[in-house]
């Protein structure tokens, strides 16, 4: 019989979201791997769990996941903990995890608290169907091109953002998406400045305005593509095109706007003969 590693989810903000069944578990397991063992130290005080604890981040995960590995085939049980919110999603522990299964060894999730199905559960958008995006690039033209992959995706987008790149992030949204397009910024969810603001994609920036409302950590709720958004161009699409045209022939401009921006052949073309009649 091996041993069970467990997929703990911890608290995103407010220490009580953390379910009676994690802290059953993480009082009694043999040991807890933590992403920040003393950030998990906190928590683990808070109830007075004296539980050893092991570091295991980006950086020392592949090293260290044999170990861990041999200690559950030996049928100790293990929690796997990251800083906050639910592991492996925009966090460590994949390499673990998927070893895990290599080995045969069982492997539970403990569910509870996660920031994007929060956010994505309070924003009052659809949520039949969504896609979680984690977090986009970090330099502007890697985002922008990002974004304009998602252009067309019919399913409610969540993305992460932190307070570093938020203001950033929304200028490159409004340059790709149509300025109507809904979007919920979540902001410290279950913490005391806890905000939904519910906005526009054109209308973010400004929502965003006050210095004290950009600390903190943000998850983005965006309103998927509708019907509409494939029957017209956007007004970067609209640019793009033209840039194109001045440089290239008709057929050119149309097929590399497509390839750069995603757009339909179709409208572009359109836009294109459009242009050239003026
Ligand atoms: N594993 C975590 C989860 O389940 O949500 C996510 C970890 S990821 C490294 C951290 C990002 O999650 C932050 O930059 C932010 O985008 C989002 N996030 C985490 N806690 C949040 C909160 N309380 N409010 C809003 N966003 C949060």
């Amino acid at each position: 019989m091996t041993g069970t590693l467990y997929v703990l989810a911890t608290p995103i903000g407010h220490l009580h979201d953390l379910s009676r069944r994690a802290l059953e578990i993480l009082g009694r397991v043999d040991l807890i791997a933590a992403e920040d063992t003393r950030h998990c130290r906190g928590l683990l005080n808070h109830y007075s769990i004296t539980t050893p604890t092991v570091s295991l981040h980006d950086h020392n995960e592949r090293d260290r996941t044999p170990t861990l590995i041999e200690r559950l085939k030996q049928g100790e049980e293990i929690a796997l903990v990251s800083d906050a919110g639910t592991p492996l999603i925009s966090d460590p522990g994949f390499v673990l995890v998927q070893a895990a299964h290599r080995a045969g060894v069982t492997v539970s999730p403990v569910p509870g608290p996660c920031a994007a199905i929060a956010a994505l559960s309070a924003a009052g958008l659809p949520t039949d169907r969504f896609a979680f995006e984690g977090f986009p690039p970090r330099t502007s033209s890697a985002r922008q091109s990002f974004f304009r992959r998602l252009l067309r995706e019919p399913r409610t987008l969540v993305f992460y953002e932190s307070s570093h790149r938020i203001m950033a992030c929304l200028r490159d949204l409004a340059t790709v998406f149509p300025g109507d397009r809904r979007l919920v910024i979540a902001k410290e969810l279950t913490k005391i400045h806890e905000r939904l603001i519910p906005t526009r994609v054109g209308e973010a920036q400004e929502a965003l305005d006050d210095p004290q409302l950009q600390k903190g950590e943000f998850v983005l709720v965006l309103e998927g593509a509708g019907a509409e958004a494939h029957d017209r161009l956007t007004e970067e699409q609209r640019r793009i095109l033209q840039l194109l045209l001045q440089e290239c022939s008709l057929k050119s401009a149309v097929s590399l706007a497509e390839k750069i921006t995603g757009a339909r052949k179709k409208l572009l073309y359109e836009e294109a003969l459009h242009r050239k009649a003026k």
